[in-house]
Protein backbone atom coordinates (compact mmCIF):
# COMPACT_ATOMS: atom_id res chain seq x y z
CA UNK A 1 0.00 0.00 0.00
CA UNK A 2 1.26 3.76 -0.75
CA UNK A 3 2.12 6.14 1.75
CA UNK A 4 -0.36 7.76 3.65
CA UNK A 5 -0.80 11.95 3.07
CA UNK A 6 -1.73 14.63 5.24
CA UNK A 7 -1.63 18.43 5.08
CA UNK A 8 0.99 20.61 6.44
CA UNK A 9 0.62 24.14 8.45
CA UNK A 10 -1.37 25.77 5.81
CA UNK A 11 -4.42 27.94 5.74
CA UNK A 12 -7.16 27.99 3.38
CA UNK A 13 -8.86 31.56 2.41
CA UNK A 14 -11.06 32.90 -0.62
CA UNK A 15 -11.08 35.88 -2.39
CA UNK A 16 -13.22 37.18 -5.53
CA UNK A 17 -15.00 33.67 -5.58
CA UNK A 18 -10.94 32.02 -5.88
CA UNK A 19 -9.57 29.67 -3.63
CA UNK A 20 -6.23 30.37 -2.55
CA UNK A 21 -3.70 28.52 0.36
CA UNK A 22 -0.96 30.45 2.49
CA UNK A 23 1.75 28.49 2.80
CA UNK A 24 4.98 28.65 5.83
CA UNK A 25 7.01 29.75 2.50
CA UNK A 26 4.75 32.75 3.29
CA UNK A 27 3.72 32.22 -0.77
CA UNK A 28 0.30 32.26 -1.63
CA UNK A 29 -1.18 29.76 -4.08
CA UNK A 30 -4.00 29.58 -6.14
CA UNK A 31 -5.83 25.98 -5.61
CA UNK A 32 -8.13 24.57 -8.34
CA UNK A 33 -11.27 22.53 -8.38
CA UNK A 34 -9.20 19.48 -8.14
CA UNK A 35 -6.12 20.68 -5.79
CA UNK A 36 -9.21 21.78 -3.44
CA UNK A 37 -11.02 18.15 -3.23
CA UNK A 38 -7.86 16.83 -2.38
CA UNK A 39 -7.37 19.15 0.44
CA UNK A 40 -10.78 18.78 1.38
CA UNK A 41 -10.55 15.18 1.95
CA UNK A 42 -6.96 15.09 3.16
CA UNK A 43 -7.83 17.89 6.17
CA UNK A 44 -10.72 14.91 6.79
CA UNK A 45 -7.84 12.21 7.27
CA UNK A 46 -4.54 11.27 5.55
CA UNK A 47 -4.82 9.20 2.58
CA UNK A 48 -2.92 6.85 -0.02
CA UNK A 49 -2.80 7.94 -3.76
CA UNK A 50 -4.57 5.62 -4.95
CA UNK A 51 -7.51 6.20 -1.91
CA UNK A 52 -7.61 9.56 -3.12
CA UNK A 53 -7.51 8.30 -6.76
CA UNK A 54 -10.57 6.24 -5.98
CA UNK A 55 -12.61 8.76 -4.49
CA UNK A 56 -12.53 11.52 -6.70
CA UNK A 57 -12.13 9.43 -10.01
CA UNK A 58 -16.14 10.42 -10.89
CA UNK A 59 -14.48 13.93 -11.02
CA UNK A 60 -11.04 14.16 -12.38
CA UNK A 61 -8.93 12.15 -14.95
CA UNK A 62 -5.64 10.45 -12.75
CA UNK A 63 -2.91 12.13 -14.31
CA UNK A 64 -5.12 15.49 -13.66
CA UNK A 65 -5.51 14.12 -9.75
CA UNK A 66 -1.76 13.55 -10.30
CA UNK A 67 -0.45 16.63 -11.58
CA UNK A 68 -2.45 18.70 -9.05
CA UNK A 69 -1.06 16.60 -6.23
CA UNK A 70 2.79 16.48 -7.24
CA UNK A 71 1.96 20.23 -7.44
CA UNK A 72 0.61 20.52 -3.58
CA UNK A 73 3.60 18.43 -2.22
CA UNK A 74 6.21 20.29 -4.57
CA UNK A 75 5.03 23.33 -2.74
CA UNK A 76 5.01 21.53 0.60
CA UNK A 77 0.62 22.16 1.21
CA UNK A 78 1.02 17.81 1.80
CA UNK A 79 3.53 15.47 3.04
CA UNK A 80 4.06 11.67 4.06
CA UNK A 81 2.52 11.33 7.45
CA UNK A 82 5.07 9.54 9.05
CA UNK A 83 7.47 12.53 7.33
CA UNK A 84 8.85 14.74 10.46
CA UNK A 85 8.17 18.10 9.66
CA UNK A 86 11.03 19.59 7.53
CA UNK A 87 13.28 21.74 10.57
CA UNK A 88 12.86 25.41 10.55
CA UNK A 89 13.88 27.10 7.43
CA UNK A 90 17.16 29.68 8.40
CA UNK A 91 14.34 32.01 6.96
CA UNK A 92 16.71 35.50 8.42
CA UNK A 93 20.48 34.05 9.24
CA UNK A 94 21.10 34.03 13.01
CA UNK A 95 23.75 36.76 12.40
CA UNK A 96 22.98 40.64 12.77
CA UNK A 97 22.67 42.70 10.11
CA UNK A 98 23.75 46.54 9.12
CA UNK A 99 21.67 48.98 11.18
CA UNK A 100 18.65 49.86 9.27
CA UNK A 101 16.95 51.84 12.07
CA UNK A 102 18.52 53.58 15.33
CA UNK A 103 15.53 55.26 18.30
CA UNK A 104 17.37 57.46 19.92
CA UNK A 105 15.06 57.98 23.33
CA UNK A 106 16.37 61.43 23.72
CA UNK A 107 14.59 61.81 26.80
CA UNK A 108 12.73 59.16 29.83
CA UNK A 109 10.68 62.65 30.83
CA UNK A 110 7.02 63.52 30.06
CA UNK A 111 4.97 66.30 30.86
CA UNK A 112 1.55 63.74 30.30
CA UNK A 113 0.91 61.10 32.72
CA UNK A 114 -0.71 58.03 30.74
CA UNK A 115 -1.59 55.48 32.64
CA UNK A 116 -0.33 52.92 30.76
CA UNK A 117 2.79 54.89 29.89
CA UNK A 118 4.14 54.36 33.21
CA UNK A 119 2.84 50.78 33.05
CA UNK A 120 4.91 49.69 30.59
CA UNK A 121 8.08 51.49 31.80
CA UNK A 122 7.87 49.46 35.01
CA UNK A 123 10.92 47.36 33.65
CA UNK A 124 13.08 50.29 33.33
CA UNK A 125 15.65 51.60 35.82
CA UNK A 126 16.19 55.45 36.95
CA UNK A 127 19.76 53.72 38.10
CA UNK A 128 21.95 51.67 35.84
CA UNK A 129 25.35 49.48 36.37
CA UNK A 130 27.08 53.06 34.90
CA UNK A 131 24.98 54.88 37.67
CA UNK A 132 22.17 57.13 36.94
CA UNK A 133 20.31 57.46 34.11
CA UNK A 134 20.25 61.16 32.88
CA UNK A 135 16.79 62.67 32.33
CA UNK A 136 18.30 64.09 29.03
CA UNK A 137 20.22 63.15 26.58
CA UNK A 138 23.47 65.24 26.22
CA UNK A 139 24.68 66.89 23.33
CA UNK A 140 27.52 64.67 23.25
CA UNK A 141 25.94 61.68 23.89
CA UNK A 142 23.42 62.61 20.61
CA UNK A 143 26.51 63.30 18.41
CA UNK A 144 28.13 59.80 19.50
CA UNK A 145 25.24 58.33 18.93
CA UNK A 146 24.89 59.74 14.85
CA UNK A 147 28.31 58.87 14.93
CA UNK A 148 27.18 55.06 15.97
CA UNK A 149 24.32 54.85 13.52
CA UNK A 150 26.46 55.51 10.88
CA UNK A 151 29.27 53.07 11.81
CA UNK A 152 27.33 50.52 12.36
CA UNK A 153 24.82 50.98 9.12
CA UNK A 154 27.58 49.50 7.11
CA UNK A 155 26.95 49.26 3.28
CA UNK A 156 23.38 50.84 3.73
CA UNK A 157 22.73 54.16 1.90
CA UNK A 158 19.84 54.98 3.79
CA UNK A 159 19.46 55.11 7.60
CA UNK A 160 16.34 55.87 9.64
CA UNK A 161 16.66 57.68 12.86
CA UNK A 162 13.41 57.80 14.89
CA UNK A 163 13.45 60.72 17.77
CA UNK A 164 12.01 59.46 20.41
CA UNK A 165 10.85 60.06 24.29
CA UNK A 166 9.53 59.91 27.07
CA UNK A 167 8.05 63.67 25.50
CA UNK A 168 10.69 64.59 22.35
CA UNK A 169 10.10 67.68 22.36
CA UNK A 170 11.07 68.36 26.11
CA UNK A 171 14.50 67.84 25.02
CA UNK A 172 14.39 70.10 21.62
CA UNK A 173 18.09 71.57 22.25
CA UNK A 174 19.35 68.51 21.58
CA UNK A 175 17.22 67.53 18.93
CA UNK A 176 18.29 71.39 16.64
CA UNK A 177 21.90 69.63 17.43
CA UNK A 178 21.43 66.41 16.53
CA UNK A 179 19.33 66.36 13.32
CA UNK A 180 21.76 68.92 11.70
CA UNK A 181 24.51 66.63 12.72
CA UNK A 182 23.75 63.55 11.03
CA UNK A 183 22.45 64.72 7.95
CA UNK A 184 26.06 66.80 7.51
CA UNK A 185 27.66 63.24 8.63
CA UNK A 186 25.74 61.09 6.26
CA UNK A 187 26.49 63.00 3.71
CA UNK A 188 29.98 62.93 4.01
CA UNK A 189 30.00 59.27 4.22
CA UNK A 190 28.16 58.87 1.03
CA UNK A 191 25.00 58.40 2.79
CA UNK A 192 21.10 59.86 3.53
CA UNK A 193 18.95 59.87 6.99
CA UNK A 194 15.44 59.65 7.27
CA UNK A 195 14.39 61.82 10.06
CA UNK A 196 11.05 60.38 12.28
CA UNK A 197 10.33 62.31 15.70
CA UNK A 198 7.11 60.94 17.76
CA UNK A 199 5.69 63.41 19.87
CA UNK A 200 2.44 63.59 22.18
CA UNK A 201 2.11 67.22 20.22
CA UNK A 202 0.95 69.07 23.40
CA UNK A 203 5.00 71.47 23.37
CA UNK A 204 4.54 71.98 18.98
CA UNK A 205 4.92 75.67 19.22
CA UNK A 206 5.23 77.54 16.09
CA UNK A 207 9.46 77.43 16.25
CA UNK A 208 9.28 73.89 16.46
CA UNK A 209 6.82 73.69 13.41
CA UNK A 210 9.22 75.65 11.35
CA UNK A 211 12.26 73.27 12.25
CA UNK A 212 10.79 70.67 11.69
CA UNK A 213 9.28 71.59 8.20
CA UNK A 214 12.85 73.15 7.49
CA UNK A 215 14.33 69.27 8.43
CA UNK A 216 12.10 67.78 6.37
CA UNK A 217 11.52 65.31 9.56
CA UNK A 218 8.48 63.12 9.50
CA UNK A 219 6.28 63.14 12.50
CA UNK A 220 4.08 60.09 14.44
CA UNK A 221 1.74 61.70 16.40
CA UNK A 222 0.60 59.51 19.73
CA UNK A 223 -3.18 60.35 20.36
CA UNK A 224 -5.63 58.19 21.04
CA UNK A 225 -9.17 60.16 19.50
CA UNK A 226 -12.04 62.54 20.17
CA UNK A 227 -12.16 64.27 23.72
CA UNK A 228 -13.52 61.56 25.62
CA UNK A 229 -11.34 58.76 24.57
CA UNK A 230 -8.16 61.14 24.51
CA UNK A 231 -8.37 62.45 27.89
CA UNK A 232 -9.86 59.34 29.06
CA UNK A 233 -5.63 58.30 29.42
CA UNK A 234 -3.83 60.98 28.15
CA UNK A 235 -4.08 63.00 30.73
CA UNK A 236 -1.45 65.74 32.76
CA UNK A 237 -0.20 65.00 35.71
CA UNK A 238 -3.05 67.53 37.37
CA UNK A 239 -5.20 65.10 35.82
CA UNK A 240 -6.49 67.39 33.36
CA UNK A 241 -6.98 66.07 29.81
CA UNK A 242 -4.41 66.58 26.80
CA UNK A 243 -7.21 67.60 24.26
CA UNK A 244 -7.68 70.83 24.07
CA UNK A 245 -3.96 71.73 24.32
CA UNK A 246 -2.84 69.17 21.77
CA UNK A 247 -5.43 69.56 19.14
CA UNK A 248 -4.75 73.48 17.76
CA UNK A 249 -1.48 72.24 17.23
CA UNK A 250 -2.00 69.12 15.31
CA UNK A 251 -3.92 70.85 13.11
CA UNK A 252 -1.68 73.79 12.68
CA UNK A 253 1.07 70.84 11.64
CA UNK A 254 -1.03 69.18 9.54
CA UNK A 255 -1.78 72.86 7.49
CA UNK A 256 1.99 73.61 7.36
CA UNK A 257 4.15 70.48 7.32
CA UNK A 258 3.09 68.65 3.31
CA UNK A 259 6.45 67.47 3.02
CA UNK A 260 6.86 64.57 5.06
CA UNK A 261 4.11 62.02 5.83
CA UNK A 262 2.13 63.24 9.56
CA UNK A 263 1.09 60.25 11.12
CA UNK A 264 -1.77 59.36 14.00
CA UNK A 265 -0.52 56.48 16.17
CA UNK A 266 -4.00 55.07 18.97
CA UNK A 267 -3.68 53.03 21.83
CA UNK A 268 -6.26 51.06 22.26
CA UNK A 269 -7.58 50.05 25.44
CA UNK A 270 -10.10 48.24 27.11
CA UNK A 271 -12.52 51.78 27.57
CA UNK A 272 -11.46 53.28 24.51
CA UNK A 273 -12.31 50.75 21.86
CA UNK A 274 -14.81 52.16 19.39
CA UNK A 275 -11.99 52.36 16.33
CA UNK A 276 -14.60 53.33 13.60
CA UNK A 277 -15.38 56.59 15.71
CA UNK A 278 -11.44 57.20 16.66
CA UNK A 279 -10.62 56.54 12.71
CA UNK A 280 -13.17 59.18 11.35
CA UNK A 281 -12.80 61.68 13.67
CA UNK A 282 -9.02 61.60 13.36
CA UNK A 283 -9.36 61.62 9.28
CA UNK A 284 -12.39 63.10 8.44
CA UNK A 285 -12.56 65.73 11.60
CA UNK A 286 -8.59 65.88 12.07
CA UNK A 287 -7.14 65.55 8.77
CA UNK A 288 -4.21 63.08 9.20
CA UNK A 289 -3.69 60.93 6.30
CA UNK A 290 -2.39 57.68 8.27
CA UNK A 291 -3.54 56.53 11.24
CA UNK A 292 -1.94 53.22 12.96
CA UNK A 293 -3.97 51.24 15.97
CA UNK A 294 -2.12 48.94 18.76
CA UNK A 295 -3.78 47.31 21.53
CA UNK A 296 -2.11 48.44 24.88
CA UNK A 297 0.48 46.76 26.58
CA UNK A 298 0.00 45.49 29.77
CA UNK A 299 -0.43 42.88 32.02
CA UNK A 300 -4.04 41.40 32.16
CA UNK A 301 -4.48 42.46 35.84
CA UNK A 302 -4.98 45.96 34.46
CA UNK A 303 -8.55 47.78 34.09
CA UNK A 304 -7.69 48.92 30.82
CA UNK A 305 -6.08 45.77 29.14
CA UNK A 306 -8.34 44.26 26.84
CA UNK A 307 -9.46 40.81 27.09
CA UNK A 308 -11.02 38.37 24.55
CA UNK A 309 -14.58 40.27 24.36
CA UNK A 310 -12.63 43.04 23.78
CA UNK A 311 -10.46 41.60 20.93
CA UNK A 312 -13.51 40.40 19.25
CA UNK A 313 -15.02 43.85 19.51
CA UNK A 314 -11.50 45.22 17.69
CA UNK A 315 -11.20 42.59 15.21
CA UNK A 316 -14.87 43.81 14.06
CA UNK A 317 -13.65 47.16 13.60
CA UNK A 318 -10.51 46.74 12.42
CA UNK A 319 -12.69 44.20 9.50
CA UNK A 320 -14.81 47.30 8.54
CA UNK A 321 -12.50 49.56 8.07
CA UNK A 322 -9.87 46.79 6.54
CA UNK A 323 -12.61 46.30 3.84
CA UNK A 324 -13.46 49.92 3.35
CA UNK A 325 -9.75 50.27 2.47
CA UNK A 326 -9.95 47.25 -0.20
CA UNK A 327 -12.83 49.67 -1.85
CA UNK A 328 -10.69 52.26 -2.46
CA UNK A 329 -7.59 50.65 -3.40
CA UNK A 330 -9.98 49.05 -5.99
CA UNK A 331 -10.01 52.32 -7.33
CA UNK A 332 -6.68 53.53 -6.52
CA UNK A 333 -8.08 56.04 -3.53
CA UNK A 334 -6.25 56.70 -0.66
CA UNK A 335 -7.60 55.26 2.96
CA UNK A 336 -5.88 56.28 5.50
CA UNK A 337 -5.98 52.59 7.78
CA UNK A 338 -2.30 51.98 8.47
CA UNK A 339 -2.85 48.85 10.10
CA UNK A 340 -3.78 46.86 6.88
CA UNK A 341 -1.81 48.98 4.38
CA UNK A 342 1.27 47.71 6.86
CA UNK A 343 0.20 43.97 6.37
CA UNK A 344 -0.68 44.32 2.88
CA UNK A 345 2.87 45.07 2.69
CA UNK A 346 4.27 42.32 3.81
CA UNK A 347 2.42 39.52 2.65
CA UNK A 348 2.96 41.28 -1.17
CA UNK A 349 6.95 41.36 -0.34
CA UNK A 350 6.51 37.83 1.01
CA UNK A 351 7.62 38.52 4.77
CA UNK A 352 8.78 35.21 6.30
CA UNK A 353 10.05 35.89 9.82
CA UNK A 354 12.48 34.33 12.22
CA UNK A 355 11.97 36.91 14.37
CA UNK A 356 8.69 39.36 14.85
CA UNK A 357 10.50 42.53 14.17
CA UNK A 358 13.49 43.88 13.60
CA UNK A 359 14.62 44.19 17.50
CA UNK A 360 18.09 43.71 18.39
CA UNK A 361 18.39 42.85 14.63
CA UNK A 362 18.74 45.95 12.35
CA UNK A 363 16.74 47.56 15.03
CA UNK A 364 18.34 49.53 17.66
CA UNK A 365 16.96 51.85 20.30
CA UNK A 366 19.65 53.72 22.78
CA UNK A 367 18.96 55.66 25.99
CA UNK A 368 19.79 59.04 27.40
CA UNK A 369 22.72 58.21 28.60
CA UNK A 370 24.10 56.07 24.92
CA UNK A 371 23.15 52.83 26.28
CA UNK A 372 22.36 50.77 23.52
CA UNK A 373 18.59 48.33 24.01
CA UNK A 374 16.87 46.12 21.75
CA UNK A 375 15.08 48.82 20.61
CA UNK A 376 13.43 51.92 22.46
CA UNK A 377 11.09 50.42 24.61
CA UNK A 378 13.75 48.50 26.37
CA UNK A 379 16.09 51.63 26.69
CA UNK A 380 17.14 52.02 30.01
CA UNK A 381 16.83 48.63 30.94
CA UNK A 382 20.11 47.43 32.27
CA UNK A 383 19.08 43.96 31.64
CA UNK A 384 18.40 44.39 28.20
CA UNK A 385 21.30 46.24 26.88
CA UNK A 386 23.28 45.18 23.61
CA UNK A 387 25.71 47.90 24.22
CA UNK A 388 26.98 51.33 24.44
CA UNK A 389 27.44 54.17 21.85
CA UNK A 390 30.93 54.43 22.06
CA UNK A 391 31.71 51.03 22.39
CA UNK A 392 29.31 49.93 20.06
CA UNK A 393 27.30 46.63 19.43
CA UNK A 394 29.01 43.81 22.03
CA UNK A 395 28.19 41.33 19.69
CA UNK A 396 28.43 38.35 21.60
CA UNK A 397 25.50 39.41 23.59
CA UNK A 398 23.62 40.24 20.23
CA UNK A 399 24.05 36.39 18.83
CA UNK A 400 23.06 35.03 22.25
CA UNK A 401 19.73 37.07 21.54
CA UNK A 402 19.12 35.86 18.40
CA UNK A 403 19.63 32.68 18.92
CA UNK A 404 17.58 32.23 21.69
CA UNK A 405 14.39 34.40 20.19
CA UNK A 406 14.51 32.73 16.58
CA UNK A 407 11.40 31.22 15.82
CA UNK A 408 12.78 27.93 15.69
CA UNK A 409 12.74 27.37 19.73
CA UNK A 410 9.32 28.79 20.32
CA UNK A 411 7.17 25.47 19.94
CA UNK A 412 4.04 26.83 19.71
CA UNK A 413 4.49 29.06 16.89
CA UNK A 414 6.43 26.83 14.60
CA UNK A 415 3.49 24.55 14.04
CA UNK A 416 1.06 27.99 13.46
CA UNK A 417 0.15 28.70 10.05
CA UNK A 418 0.58 32.64 11.14
CA UNK A 419 4.02 32.53 11.70
CA UNK A 420 5.81 33.86 8.63
CA UNK A 421 4.02 37.35 9.89
CA UNK A 422 3.95 37.05 13.26
CA UNK A 423 6.86 35.05 14.59
CA UNK A 424 5.84 35.00 18.33
CA UNK A 425 5.16 38.95 18.67
CA UNK A 426 6.85 41.86 20.54
CA UNK A 427 9.26 40.94 22.78
CA UNK A 428 8.58 43.83 25.08
CA UNK A 429 4.75 42.73 25.41
CA UNK A 430 6.49 39.19 26.15
CA UNK A 431 8.56 40.87 28.87
CA UNK A 432 5.16 42.63 30.47
CA UNK A 433 2.61 39.60 30.05
CA UNK A 434 5.08 36.53 31.02
CA UNK A 435 8.28 38.54 32.36
CA UNK A 436 10.48 37.20 29.70
CA UNK A 437 11.24 38.18 26.37
CA UNK A 438 11.31 35.09 24.41
CA UNK A 439 7.69 33.54 25.21
CA UNK A 440 5.56 34.00 22.74
CA UNK A 441 2.26 36.27 22.72
CA UNK A 442 -0.27 33.28 23.13
CA UNK A 443 -2.69 35.58 24.90
CA UNK A 444 -3.05 37.45 21.23
CA UNK A 445 -3.20 34.06 18.78
CA UNK A 446 -6.63 33.99 18.11
CA UNK A 447 -7.05 37.98 17.01
CA UNK A 448 -3.70 37.72 15.33
CA UNK A 449 -4.70 34.53 13.26
CA UNK A 450 -8.27 36.19 11.85
CA UNK A 451 -6.20 39.85 11.21
CA UNK A 452 -3.82 38.30 9.31
CA UNK A 453 -7.00 35.74 7.58
CA UNK A 454 -8.79 39.56 6.97
CA UNK A 455 -5.68 40.90 5.00
CA UNK A 456 -5.00 38.08 3.47
CA UNK A 457 -8.61 38.02 1.45
CA UNK A 458 -7.97 41.82 1.14
CA UNK A 459 -4.53 40.69 -0.79
CA UNK A 460 -5.89 38.13 -3.01
CA UNK A 461 -8.56 40.52 -3.62
CA UNK A 462 -6.77 43.18 -4.73
CA UNK A 463 -4.33 40.59 -6.64
CA UNK A 464 -7.54 39.45 -8.79
CA UNK A 465 -9.06 42.39 -9.42
CA UNK A 466 -6.30 45.50 -9.01
CA UNK A 467 -2.90 43.98 -9.10
CA UNK A 468 -1.23 47.66 -10.03
CA UNK A 469 -2.35 48.56 -6.44
CA UNK A 470 0.19 46.07 -4.86
CA UNK A 471 2.52 47.19 -7.46
CA UNK A 472 3.27 50.27 -4.96
CA UNK A 473 4.80 47.87 -2.39
CA UNK A 474 7.85 47.24 -4.77
CA UNK A 475 11.47 48.59 -3.39
CA UNK A 476 9.49 50.21 -0.71
CA UNK A 477 11.91 50.17 2.56
CA UNK A 478 9.27 49.08 5.79
CA UNK A 479 10.63 51.11 8.95
CA UNK A 480 9.97 48.93 11.96
CA UNK A 481 10.34 51.66 14.62
CA UNK A 482 7.33 53.79 12.95
CA UNK A 483 5.31 50.89 13.82
CA UNK A 484 5.87 50.60 16.93
CA UNK A 485 4.79 52.87 19.88
S1 LIG B 1 2.34 34.04 18.82
FE1 LIG B 1 0.53 32.80 18.28
S2 LIG B 1 -0.19 33.68 16.31
FE2 LIG B 1 1.91 34.36 16.61
S3 LIG B 1 3.16 32.83 15.49
FE3 LIG B 1 3.08 32.22 17.68
S4 LIG B 1 1.38 30.76 17.79
FE4 LIG B 1 1.13 31.93 15.85
S1 LIG C 1 7.58 45.01 18.19
FE1 LIG C 1 8.07 45.29 20.37
S2 LIG C 1 10.19 44.55 20.57
FE2 LIG C 1 9.80 44.91 18.41
S3 LIG C 1 10.53 47.00 17.99
FE3 LIG C 1 8.35 47.12 18.46
S4 LIG C 1 8.22 47.54 20.65
FE4 LIG C 1 10.31 46.75 20.23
Amino acid sequence: MSERLRTRHLHRFEAAGKAFLYLQSAAIFALDDASRAILDLLEAEPRSRHEMQTALAARWPTDELEESLDELVKVEAVAPVDQAPAPMPKIIPLEPFPLTTMVMNVTNQCNLACAYCYEYGEDKIVETANGAQPKFMSEETATQSVDFMLREAGPNKVVHMTLFGGETLLNLPVLKIAIPYARQRAMEAGKRVEFNLTTNATLLKPDVVDFLVENDVAVTISIDGPPEMQDTFRVFRSGAGSYDVAMPKIKELLRRHRTKPIGARVTLTSKTLDVGRIFRHLTDEVGFREVGFAPVTTSPDRQYAIEDGGFDTMLGQFRTLAEEFRDHALENRHHAFANVKDTLEEIHKGANKAYPCGAGLGLIGVATDGQVALCHRFAGSDEHTMGTVDGGIDRERQAEFLDRHHVARKTDCRTCWARPLCAGGCYHEAQTRYGATDAPNLHYCDWIREWTDVCLRIYGELAERNPAYLARFEGRVTDEASQAS
